[in-house]
């Protein structure tokens, strides 16, 4: 099936060049049958992107309908009759992969010095299986090399390097954007004086994957993507551009022991292209190129075991600073309780002594991570320990384990090159933080935890209690463990055999959790809540049933929409409710999409700030390593630029393409491997424009024929007449226009895309949905907040409609406007009531709003403009 090929990138010079000449051999070009438009090559394509946009399809599938299609084909016709007959026709024109033979137990690959051994020289299994040829352990390696020369010997492809725009100065939109990009270019940098265009600068991601759909087996295959950083956001992040190059296989349902094996692959590839000469069409002549793996984006176990730092559950768990954590007896866990040495040396949370777990002032800072020398050394130091014993000691006391791969590289720097991953980091914080707050995470272990602190006195078990009579009856009082039972006699009986069970207990109300009352209450504002779309989950009860935000997506978007923040307002202690508010704000602010310069600083300090905070005011068994890593993200900004260009979220798609691949069990890897170079082919194809595609259907494919060429407008745009009234009040926005002179015709569109911030969102005015919106009159730009009530304007979008007015284009929304604006607990509200239609332009008013319902009024929840008023 799979091709064992000798790829010239191993021995020779890498002078790699990609030719279209096989693209233009007579067999492939012919027409499928006489008098057809269609060639061989482009039905083939035309099968081979149905196979890959359609997730799970089988290659009998493919087989079948090429068949069927031949048989109604005029005859005699050239079509393939077969999956590999259509495989066979263009394998040459696909990227080759490499099959290696590994070892059973991941210690090494059988190549180089090892490549004719028959047992692994580490552990002594066999390479084979038991009288038999087959190996008993496979890996397929698609080389990078190839995909580099195809990248840049052609043309449509190739200008793409060169289209990057400029940003604008003093801002943060990209990677690129960040310091650690800039320094690869400056003296001394991998890069130094090299055109950017000629440099191809990478990311590694891999994480764990379960190609089984049941959850009940262990994640087992570790694919390996390669990103190159400086592509255009939107084209890094397909599949395709985004370069898988192999899957490391799991034995049956573990997971591999080692990886380093895999990924010495990718670093001597690395090494032998860190300079080659390639064809670069742009420039009409061979280009020296140079190729260099710069940063890891992985989350905590990946990093783990990539990189050789401790796992998230080690005292010394933080890869970013030399923190050390605190083992809590009572939490069976480690807790990490130095959010305060963050803040700036005066702060006064510091001189805090009695709320916080220390009971005393906090006058350390952070320590730094080693450096890039000193952690080379300690590497080195624990191989050479004599045993296991000494080695865990010294991982325990360092956070570091022995030398890995990548170090190879000389370019090699961790601390520079990974960064904690936002996305696992945030949805596990807010995981946490609604766990808790909701009970479900509250037990007497947490309790106690406070107790040994000495905090929240009123909150800890009381010595003795049992379920009793009495205590059940409490109505603010919860029963752990157990769902309440009507006390009968017999279950009094029941529950006192039961009594040293530690999860029988009654924990007392805690001002960070909600009640019985308060947590109905925030159920039925999160069931209220109404969502434009590109929401990724349903308004319900997300408090009392939490895996309806079971997504990472999800949590994010319910705290950055605000409505975390709303359904929740009043009903905690407190201190309680600023501190989680504070927090929530930070989370907003660490997920935007692009920040000033200047800002960073601010936001670094909010960051550290709501985390002291929320060690005061929250049980301590919130202080996970993941609350510690949150302060690393905003410090990263000025470096690494915003999250979103480094979210692992477009990975997470490519390891479902993945898994929706796995259509037997034999076998997997190499098998998706297979497809994957199909797909690669495919998206090639379409980039490329090398045959015509434009009468395929494309599926999923469609954005990527639009990556040089902005979308069509395809909008069905009808004539209507608009009323006097209106007219009237779109001429004062015209400048006071004479109404008469206006043209009275309008053209209705039923949604229309709206840009705020590079983010784009949909306006809609669908009866069923429509969009509801805001608009600020005399709106103070440093800091956006009103002087009064009237100066806000919220509406629902009645109609959307284009008007000419001088040759020039105007899109306005007609909104049905609510009467009755308020401003309280810092949320804005009216009334529902109707109380005028009123036209605005669309680049006026807001993105569409999440609307929560209370009390009879609706909310704007996530408008960030304040009423400030009371202040001046
Ligand atoms: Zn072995
Ligand atoms: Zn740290």
């Amino acid at each position: 099936m799979i091709n064992v090929m000798n790829t010239s990138w191993k021995n020779e010079e890498p002078t790699i060049n990609f030719t279209t000449r096989p693209y233009e051999e007579p067999r492939l070009n012919e027409p499928l049958y006489d008098g057809s438009k269609t060639t061989i090559l482009q039905s083939v394509l035309r099968h081979f992107v149905t196979f890959c946009s359609n997730n799970g399809m089988s290659k009998s599938a493919v087989s079948m309908c090429l068949s069927n299609e031949k048989k109604v084909l005029p005859q005699p016709n050239k079509l393939p009759k077969s999956y590999k007959e259509a495989h066979d026709m263009v394998k040459h024109l696909l990227i080759p992969t490499t099959t290696y033979h590994c070892c059973v137990n991941d210690c090494q690959i059988f190549r180089l010095d090892h490549s004719d051994n028959i047992k692994c020289s580490v552990c002594d299994e066999d390479r084979y299986l038991t009288n038999s040829q087959n190996p008993r352990k496979t890996f397929t390696y698609m080389p990078l090399g190839p995909r580099l020369a195809r990248w840049y010997g052609t043309d449509n492809v190739c200008k793409l390097l060169y289209s990057k725009q400029e940003v604008a100065n003093g801002k943060l939109g990209d990677f690129t954007d960040g310091s650690i990009y800039e320094s690869w270019y400056e003296e001394g940098g991998v890069f130094e004086n090299m055109e950017e265009s000629l440099t191809v600068p990478l990311a590694l991601f891999t994480d764990g994957l379960n190609p089984n759909k049941s959850m009940a087996t262990q994640k087992s295959m570790w694919p390996l993507i390669l990103t190159w950083l400086h592509l255009p956001v939107n084209v890094r992040q397909i599949l395709g551009p985004m370069m898988l190059v192999g899957i490391i296989p799991g034995t049956k349902t573990e997971e591999p022991k080692h990886l380093d094996p895999y990924l010495e692959l990718i670093v001597d590839e690395l090494l032998t292209l860190s300079e080659c000469k390639l064809f670069n069409t742009y420039k009409g002549a061979p280009c020296k190129v140079k190729v260099a793996l710069l940063q890891y984006q992985c989350d905590i176990p990946a990093f783990g075991k990539l990189l050789h730092v401790s796992s998230q559950a080690a005292l010394r768990g933080c890869p970013y600073c030399r923190e050390t954590g605190e083992y809590c007896k009572n939490l069976h866990k480690v807790v990490h309780l130095s959010n305060r040495s963050f803040l700036p040396t005066n702060h006064h949370l510091r001189s805090d002594t009695t709320n916080y777990a220390s009971k005393r002032e906090e006058s350390s800072t952070t320590q730094h991570m080693y450096t890039n020398e000193e952690e080379y050394d300690l590497r080195k130091q624990y191989d050479d320990l004599p045993n296991k014993n000494q080695k865990n000691n010294m991982q325990k006391r360092t956070g570091l384990k022995g030398t890995y791969s990548f170090m190879k590289l000389p370019y090699h720097n961790r601390s520079e090159q990974m960064q904690p991953d936002g996305m696992h980091t945030i949805a596990d914080v807010i995981g946490n933080v609604l766990d808790t707050i909701t009970g479900k995470d509250d037990s007497k272990k947490v309790r106690l935890c406070e107790q040994e602190f000495d905090r929240f006195k009123d909150t800890w078990v009381k010595e003795n209690t049992d379920v009793t009579e009495e205590s059940t009856d409490g109505s603010s009082n919860e029963v752990v463990g157990q769902k309440r039972k009507s006390v009968t006699p017999n279950n009094v009986q029941h529950k006192k055999k039961k009594s040293n069970n530690v999860e029988q207990c009654v924990l007392p109300p805690a001002p960070w959790r909600l009640d019985r009352t308060a947590l109905a209450l925030a159920d039925k504002r999160a069931k209220s809540l109404q969502y434009p779309p590109g929401f990724d989950y349903h308004p319900d009860k997300h408090f009392s049933k939490p895996w309806t935000l079971r997504t990472m997506h999800g949590k994010l978007q319910f705290v950055t929409s605000n409505a975390a923040a709303w359904c929740l307002h009043g009903l905690l202690g407190p201190e309680q409710e600023r501190t989680l508010l504070k927090l929530f704000d930070v989370l907003k602010k660490l997920t935007k999409e692009e920040y000033k310069v200047a800002d960073l600083e601010q936001l670094q300090e909010e960051t550290h700030e709501a985390l002291a905070l929320i060690e005061r005011d929250f049980p301590l068994s919130l202080q996970t390593i993941t609350m510690h890593l949150l302060h690393h993200i905003p410090e990263g900004f000025p470096r690494y630029g915003p999250l979103y260009g480094r979210w692992l979220f477009p990975y997470e798609r490519v390891n479902c393409w993945i898994t929706r691949q796995v259509l037997n069990k034999h076998r997997i890897e190499s098998t998706v491997m297979e497809t994957y170079a199909i797909y690669d082919w495919c998206v090639f194809m379409l980039m490329s424009d090398i045959v015509d595609t434009d009468d395929l259907t494309l599926g999923k494919f469609e954005d990527i024929c639009n990556l040089n060429e902005p979308k069509k407008e395809t909008m069905k745009k009808t004539q209507t007449l608009l009323e006097e009234k209106v007219l009237d009040d779109m001429s004062e926005v015209y400048d006071f226009a004479l109404t008469s002179r206006m043209n009275k015709q309008g053209l209705a569109l039923k949604s229309v895309e709206k840009k705020v911030n590079g983010k784009t969102s949909r306006v809609s005015s669908n009866k069923q949905s429509p969009s509801h919106v805001y608009f600020v009159r005399n709106l103070k730009d440093q800091h956006p907040c009103v002087r009064e009530e009237d100066d806000m304007v919220f509406g629902r979008v009645k109609s959307i409609f284009e008007h000419d007015w001088r040759g020039k284009m105007y899109t306005w929304v007609l909104l049905d406007l609510f009467s009755d604006v308020a401003y309280t607990d810092g949320f804005w509200n009216v009334s529902e009531r109707v109380s005028c239609c009123k036209p605005f332009l669309l680049d006026d008013i807001s993105e569409p709003q999440v609307i929560g319902r209370d009390n009879d009024r609706l909310f704007f929840i996530g408008v960030d403009v304040k009423l400030c008023s009371n202040e001046l």
